[in-house]
């Protein structure tokens, strides 16, 4: 069933419930006074009407100072005309509790008769038939030697009727109301449900693939927040999805890259093996082809230990040292001293940094390394080192080949080259910036690739500073 049908089922059965008790509370309430007022009236009626007896028995003169049936009779007949417009019914017996007059149509019921000995004054209900209702009274008399019992009857019938026809008109009009407020209620529970609807289709919407779908907002409540909070969950989710499917991408070209950097030198190694083994050469041919096998081996064998360094990068926790920063430069002034092709031009601050030593020169080795194999004979290669703000930055630029700026964001992935044949004369197979990536990640840092096609680049990295900031 759906939730706003659910609204409204539950709000029609508290209304029906409301309605239905408060209903019967005012009902019986109006029909209690009422019979409680003809009650009274009835006890009123029936005091009067023995002071009337009494009167006229004082009153007619008596042959035995006793007064006779006879009497009691005409007494009796007597009093019943004089009720006779309002319906007043009555009955009186004698000490042996035997009728001595009876109005015509007064019940045979003798039970309150039996009663009235008690107490002087009493009454009930009584409901001869299916459709009529009397108040009886009864009380006794005292008068010239005769105790007698007098009781009346009074029809309180409409009394009945009207609280009849109050639960009926009550019913209706309980119907009526709920009948108007289930359309009226209807369209509140729909107005009520309807962000939930639009949450129900924005997730129906990313189920089946639109990520970007959003639900609308429609109101600022605890419904509102619910849909903000929904979006916000979505936003976050497109992301990872979209990271996870760069991740699948990136895993894919790797695979595929990794395939092909095996088959080219595999295959010039089998070629060249075949020949070996099936061929009588002469020495010269012998041993170029024995060469190629050996530096192809050997660049299978460089490509091999880089892929396990960057695996083991990944799965390395840092072991980070304060250092100066000034000690990395002078490690790479000792190793690129005899270097003539390129001149290395040095500029750097002075400063503690906090890294890992061994892995920020394979970094910088890598870095330079690339600057210079970019780079035309002659051309400068600077390494500058800066004091900043957000630590301390790195940097090696040459005034090389540049690379072309829909390239730059790819350069650090594996295997990736940006002139293939240039790359690998230069024994180079692409790992070597998604090396120095995983390194600065571990340093919470990254490549900052700066360059211009056929101008030179600039590689820069930023190293967190040691505690002691020099
Ligand atoms: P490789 O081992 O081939 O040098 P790298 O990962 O170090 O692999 O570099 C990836 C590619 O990025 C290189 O093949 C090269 O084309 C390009 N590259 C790297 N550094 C520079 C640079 N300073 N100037 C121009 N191109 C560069």
């Amino acid at each position: 069933m759906k939730f706003s049908y659910k609204i409204l089922l539950c709000t029609m059965i508290t209304l029906a419930v409301a309605f239905g008790i408060g209903g019967y509370v005012f009902v019986n309430d109006v029909f209690k006074a009422s019979l409680d007022r003809e009650t009274g009236q009835a006890m009123d009626e029936s005091s009067i009407l023995r002071f009337a007896f009494e009167t006229a028995a004082l009153n007619i003169p008596s042959k035995y100072h006793m007064l006779q049936n006879s009497v009691i009779e005409e007494i009796g007949a007597n009093l019943e005309k004089s009720g006779q417009v309002t319906g007043r019914l009555l009955r009186i017996s004698d000490e042996e509790r035997q009728v001595l007059y009876a109005s015509e149509g007064f019940v045979e019921d003798t039970e309150l008769l039996n009663h009235i000995q008690e107490k002087t004054r009493v009454y009930q209900i009584l409901h001869p038939d299916e459709e009529h209702y009397y108040i009886q009274t009864g009380m006794r008399i005292t008068t010239l030697d005769r105790v007698l019992y007098l009781e009346t009857l009074r029809d309180v019938t409409p009394v009945y009727g009207e609280r009849t026809r109050g639960f009926a008109v009550y019913r209706n009009l309980t119907l009526l109301i709920l009948v108007l407020s289930s359309v009226f209620l209807f369209f509140i529970a729909s107005w009520l449900t309807r962000p939930i609807r639009l949450l129900t289709q924005a997730a129906r919407k990313m189920t089946a693939g639109d990520y970007s779908y959003r639900a609308e907002q429609i109101s600022g409540d605890e419904m509102g927040q619910l849909t903000c909070d929904f979006n916000h969950m979505a936003n976050a989710l497109e992301e990872n999805i979209c990271k996870l499917q760069e991740e699948v991408r990136a895993r894919e070209d790797f695979i595929a890259a990794f395939s092909h950097e095996l088959k080219t030198p595999l295959t010039a190694v089998i070629g060249y093996a075949d020949l070996l083994r099936t061929r009588k050469l002469d020495e010269e041919k012998h041993f170029l082809s024995a060469n190629y096998i050996y530096t192809e081996g050997k660049r299978l064998e460089a490509m091999s230990l880089r892929l396990l360094d960057i695996i083991v990068t990944k799965r390395y926790s840092l072991d980070a040292q304060e250092t100066k920063a000034e000690l990395m430069f002078e490690y790479l002034r000792d190793m690129y001293g005899g270097h003539e092709e390129h001149p290395l031009v040095f500029q750097y601050d002075p400063g503690v940094i906090r890294a890992e030593v061994n892995l920020l020169k394979t970094v910088l080795l890598n870095l330079v390394d690339n600057a210079c194999k970019a780079s035309e004979e002659g051309s400068r290669v600077e390494i500058l080192g800066e004091k900043r703000e957000e630590g301390y930055w790195f940097a090696v630029k040459d005034y090389g080949v540049g690379i072309p700026p829909e390239e730059v964001r790819k350069i650090t992935e594996a295997f990736y080259m940006v002139d293939k044949s240039r790359s690998r004369s230069h024994n180079g197979a692409g790992l070597g910036l998604a090396l120095c990536a995983e390194i600065l990640k571990l340093h919470e840092s990254e490549l900052v690739i700066t360059s211009v096609l056929g101008e030179g680049s600039c590689f820069g990295f930023l190293i967190p500073y040691g505690e002691v900031k020099e």
